[in-house]
């Protein structure tokens, strides 16, 4: 984004801004009220101890006696206390809101964006950098969604600060000084209007150099200097991954060099040319603004006090105007320097709007797949081929294949050669960009996505489980057929590691949440995913190399195995390892995108071609390995 180009106008910022407070209240109605109870609380608060004290010194320097001083003082006491209570209550209340429902709302907007948008766009690397970016600028200063919400509550109190004033300072302008002394001239509307002239002025004039100041902080880019924080202090020792790395090739001291020297001169450092901003111009503008503020603060004391001597009202009456002014003052001035903020703030906005409105271009039907008892789903592909957004090259061309319903076709082929590219396609993840694929002669655009998808188990070569209960994960949901669960998880052959499990299907995987949870190996994490699949009983099953990580025979196994307890269910195994899908009664040879060769087994070994070079390759290999 370059800031300083496409900056917005000011009416595009407000628009922006109020788009982001609908997002707010769409996603979660519940933080305004909190925050509204809580922010009224704030700013009219001091106003109650403001407001007695003046009684009660006034009653004492009138010459009262017990009978208006004692009860002014418990009213005085009682009312400050009372009004502390609510202000503490309110507080608490609205923090409980705020740490319950803020962060999870945030993340409830792109993470339903995320969901909805088509794949590719997902996928695209684009999206990501687009919200590593707003991450970044939320981490950096709150910058984006949150800030809006936080000057909601900033713009509630400043109005409630506002309004609070003007009901005690009204009394300042309409009592007169008495006739006959030399300060009568005070009650001229000249010094009224005076008064509220440079009320308007420090109001306008004193943010607007704070809000000066501030925008050297705006400008500073902090993601660069806070994707290094993160990376030198937590993600590169804590990732498991880099962790180990770490220790074993002693890299801690090279770490806490670089988070010494580099990290904080980047962007926080005193070395840092916001550090620099700070000591010139933008400390003095800040410095400025709030010399415009005692000035005037200084000014509605002198009145307020002439006046007073004037005898238009008692000496404790003074706190009180000079408060309410200096409220008065402060609540503009915090409006429209929050009004600045949300200003700046807009450009934030432009990452995070730029990702919720990428719109879905893939075409969504709506026709229904058709429950069908029989399982009779086929499918074909017609002379597809594909390309990667962004890339000139095909990652699949001229494939025409037709699925037997109820069949074990394999899919082998070296890497790279396109064959998750054809599962992508199968599962609809992307459209292809010639060709068609149909489903029982039906091009496969036209039916409604999730139905279409539901028709698929698919255990991806770089599949996650969850850290939750192992049955919630064969079962991907909370309330599940527990019967179901265990079987599945015995016919994918985690039945004898489920028996010795203490809590069986209630077993947290992982130690993330729960201490006592169980670290699966990779074999098990396989067995369970398989089950996951069997679980969901969809009439096609896929497995994309999830066993890549295993050696050849233990794949083939899982591979056999899996095969005999799919059913009737139409399956397709990928793998890179022939010998992992020999027992297939259809394989289809991928070369460079495109289908080479199409056949069984011992058809394929036994004629010249692709499929026999790679058999011969392989076996050397395993010959070699085991010799
Ligand atoms: P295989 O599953 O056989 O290893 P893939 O289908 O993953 O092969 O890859 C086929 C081709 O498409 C490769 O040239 C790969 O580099 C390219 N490719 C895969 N994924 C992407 C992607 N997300 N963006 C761009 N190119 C990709």
């Amino acid at each position: 984004m370059n800031k300083q180009q496409d900056r917005l106008s000011f009416r595009q910022a407000m628009a922006y801004t109020r788009r982001a407070f609908s997002i707010w209240w769409e996603t979660a109605p519940e933080l305004f009220l909190s925050a509204t109870v809580r922010r009224a609380a704030d700013a009219l608060t001091p106003y109650v101890p403001l407001y007695f004290t003046a009684r009660l010194v006034n009653a004492i320097a009138g010459g009262g006696d017990g009978g208006t001083v004692w009860p002014t003082l418990w009213l005085l006491l009682l009312s400050t206390a009372a009004a502390g209570a609510v202000r503490a209550a309110a507080g608490c209340w609205d923090e409980g809101v705020r740490d319950s429902r803020l962060w999870p709302a945030w993340n409830r907007v792109f993470f339903q964006k995320l969901l909805a948008m088509d794949f590719c766009d997902v996928d695209d690397p684009k999206t990501q950098a687009l919200l590593t970016q707003i991450l970044q600028n939320d981490n950096w200063g709150e910058f984006g969604l949150s800030k809006v919400y936080s000057c909601y509550g900033k713009l509630v109190e400043a109005a409630f600060r506002v309004l609070g004033a003007l009901a005690l300072s009204v009394s300042l302008f309409t009592l007169p000084v008495p006739a006959g002394g030399s300060l009568v001239w005070l009650n001229h509307p000249g010094c009224l209007a005076g008064i509220l002239a440079l009320l308007a002025v420090t109001a306008v004039v004193s943010p607007l150099l704070q809000g000066r100041s501030q925008a050297y902080w705006y400008r500073a880019d902090g993601t660069q200097g806070n994707r290094a924080f993160e990376f030198f202090t937590y993600a590169a020792i804590q990732d498991p991954h880099r962790g180990t790395d770490v220790r074993t090739y002693g890299q801690d001291g090279y770490i806490l060099t670089k988070s010494h020297r580099e990290m904080p001169t980047n962007a926080f450092g005193i070395k840092s040319q916001l550090a620099k901003d700070f000591r010139g111009r933008a400390g003095a503008l800040a410095a400025t603004s709030k010399a415009v503020d005692r000035a005037f603060t200084g000014t509605v004391y002198l009145f307020v006090g002439l006046k007073a001597l004037g005898g238009a009202f008692g000496v404790g009456s003074v706190t009180q105007y000079v408060g309410a002014l200096a409220g008065l003052a402060g609540g503009v001035s915090d409006a429209l320097a929050t009004v600045g903020k949300l200003r700046e703030n807009a450009e934030f906005l432009k990452p995070v709007y730029q990702l919720l409105d990428t719109p879905n271009r893939m075409y969504q039907g709506s026709l229904t797949t058709e429950k069908r008892a029989d399982r009779s789903y086929e499918i074909e592909f017609k002379d597809v081929g594909f390309q990667y957004p962004g890339t000139e090259t095909w990652a699949l061309r001229h494939v025409s294949m037709k699925f037997r319903v109820g069949g074990r076709l394999a899919v082998v082929g070296e890497n790279g050669s396109g064959k998750t590219t054809f599962i992508k396609l199968l599962c609809r993840l992307y459209d292809p960009t010639e060709g068609v694929i149909l489903l029982n002669g039906i091009d496969i655009r036209k039916y409604r996505y999730d139905d279409y998808l539901a028709l698929f188990s698919v255990v991806f070569q770089d599949f996650k489980l969850l850290a939750q209960p192992l049955g919630a994960n064969v079962a991907a949901a909370e309330d599940y057929d527990r019967a179901r669960a265990e079987q599945c998880l015995v016919k994918a052959g985690f039945g004898a590691r489920l028996s010795e499990l203490p809590k069986g299907l209630d077993t947290c995987l992982y130690r993330e949440f729960e201490e006592n949870g169980v670290e699966v190996s990779g074999g098990e994490a396989q067995k369970i995913a398989l089950a996951r699949v069997l679980y969901q009983d969809a009439p096609f099953i896929v497995l994309d190399e999830p066993t890549a990580a295993l050696d050849p025979e233990a794949e083939a196994e899982i591979y056999t195995k899996f095969n005999d307890i799919v059913e009737d269910k139409t399956a397709v195994y990928i793998s890179h390892r022939l010998s992992s899908c020999r027992f297939c009664d259809e394989i289809a040879v991928f070369d460079q995108g495109r289908v080479v060769q199409q056949g069984t087994h011992d058809g394929l070994v036994g004629a010249e071609g692709k499929y026999k070079s790679l058999w011969d390759a392989q076996a050397q290999y395993y010959q070699k390995s085991e010799g």
